[in-house]
């Protein structure tokens, strides 16, 4: 197919560039084959379907990295700081995602809602269950999303009924693993260790075991609450840190995915930038949870690489163009308090961050999260009906600043994975 509208895609200095009239072409696997302006360059155009799409602006498909499918249903539900409100509303959630039937009717909805809203990649925690995480990858192999799924690992400081024990945690894992890891290009199992306060430090030991043999990505949360910080004191007296636990307990990795780490001393920022792990910042979870201001330019943080996560269901919405304008105003928050002391955050740099970003954060630079040849076409399209710009100048920033501001809420019209139309 050869597509000719206007396209924002990441450019070389981090930030989002504008190509207008241009041609976007992918061959029948979708796999892209030019990009450009120069119609003739296309290779085999005339075996190709043509579309015009001036009306519309393209951008590569959005990538969720943190979020977790069986707390959807508690979008906006539920008072208090992180821990009261795992105990109160999402653990009995998660329990009900053990029921098959229910774990396939709230992932298809979870799925398609992400769809909808551009999301192509999203990783995300499933329960800690065989049956809620299978249910997960079920719906995901057909749905035509790239994702990484992993069931939570909790062996410790819950009750029989939310906790399992660490060998069945393992068997779980080794089955889900062996299920579906690379069923396709699109599949992936991500190890899932919730959290240092529910999964007990040999379970880490094993998960980094794992981790290495199989090559896998690993998620966990990491500094998100002051109370959660405490209670690792207690729980961990032999160690330095909170990081100090994933570090010697081998789970922090170049695969590593660190949610929130709002509350970190420079020793730990150390730790993390050590090793190679990534951070996800979480703007709108971390805001209705009260956990915390994330500084994206924190100097001591700036050789790690960092994206955003939805972070479902403190996280808001599913809508990462929404978690890219939280992101910018808790920037603009942390200015008020801070004087207009930090850096301002551009809404060009925040989606060159959940798309090329958050690609290399998932190693896969190579496939998504650009239009270079050779990658796929995965993309998301929005009429400019819906973002009217009068006589405003057509710069990347401005561009981009309309999208985040405009259609945070709202469903982008086109969602588009490997060339094949999602939504
Ligand atoms: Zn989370």
């Amino acid at each position: 197919m050869i597509i000719h509208s206007n396209f924002l895609k990441p450019g070389p200095n981090k930030k989002m560039e504008f190509f207008q009239h241009h041609y976007l072409s992918f061959d029948k696997n979708g796999v892209i084959d030019y990009f450009g302006s120069e119609y003739d360059k296309i290779p085999n155009s005339e075996n190709k379907s043509k579309k015009v799409m001036t009306e519309f602006i393209i951008m590569p498909g959005l990538i969720d990295l943190h979020s977790h499918i069986t707390q959807f249903p508690a979008i906006g539900i539920g008072k208090g700081g992180l821990l009261e409100w795992l105990d109160n509303y999402i653990f009995p959630l998660e329990k009900k995602f053990e029921q098959t039937e229910y774990a396939y009717y709230l992932s298809e909805l979870f799925f398609n809602e992400a769809i909808k809203y551009g999301t192509t990649t999203i990783v995300t925690y499933s329960n800690s269950s065989f049956e809620g995480t299978d249910a997960a990858f079920e719906i995901a192999k057909d749905n035509g999303l790239r994702v990484f799924i992993g069931n939570s690992l909790m062996d410790w400081n819950l009750n029989d009924n939310f906790g399992k024990s660490t060998s069945e945690n393992l068997s779980i894992t080794n089955k889900l693993i062996s299920k579906w890891h690379k069923f396709n290009d699109q599949i992936n199992y991500i190890l899932t260790p919730r959290y240092a306060l529910v999964s007990s430090f040999e379970l880490m030991q094993k998960v980094s075991e794992i981790a290495t043999k199989e090559d896998l990505f690993i998620q966990t949360h990491l500094a998100e609450n002051l109370s959660e910080i405490k209670k690792i004191k207690d729980c961990y007296p032999n160690f330095d840190s909170y990081t100090q636990v994933y570090e010697k307990s081998g789970v922090l990795t170049d695969k590593t995915l660190l949610a929130h780490c709002i509350q970190l001393s420079d020793e730990e920022i150390k730790i993390i930038e050590k090793n190679n792990s990534s951070i996800v910042h979480c703007p709108s979870s971390n805001n209705y949870l009260r956990s915390g201001f994330f500084n994206i330019f924190d100097k001591r943080k700036s050789n790690i690489r960092k994206s955003l996560g939805s972070d479902v269901a403190a996280g808001t919405s599913l809508s990462m163009l929404n978690e890219a304008k939280e992101a910018i105003n808790t920037n603009k928050t942390i200015n008020i308090l801070q004087h207009g002391s930090v850096e301002e955050l551009g809404a060009d740099e925040v989606l060159w961050m959940i798309t090329k970003g958050s690609a290399e954060i998932l190693h896969l630079q190579d496939k998504i999260g650009d239009f270079m040849v050779g990658m796929l076409a995965d993309f998301i399209a929005i009429n400019t009906d819906k973002i009217p710009m009068y006589d405003l100048e057509l710069t990347p920033e401005n561009l981009c600043s309309r999208l985040v501001y405009s259609i945070s809420n709202r469903y982008v019209d086109l969602t588009y994975s490997r060339g094949i139309r999602l939504h």
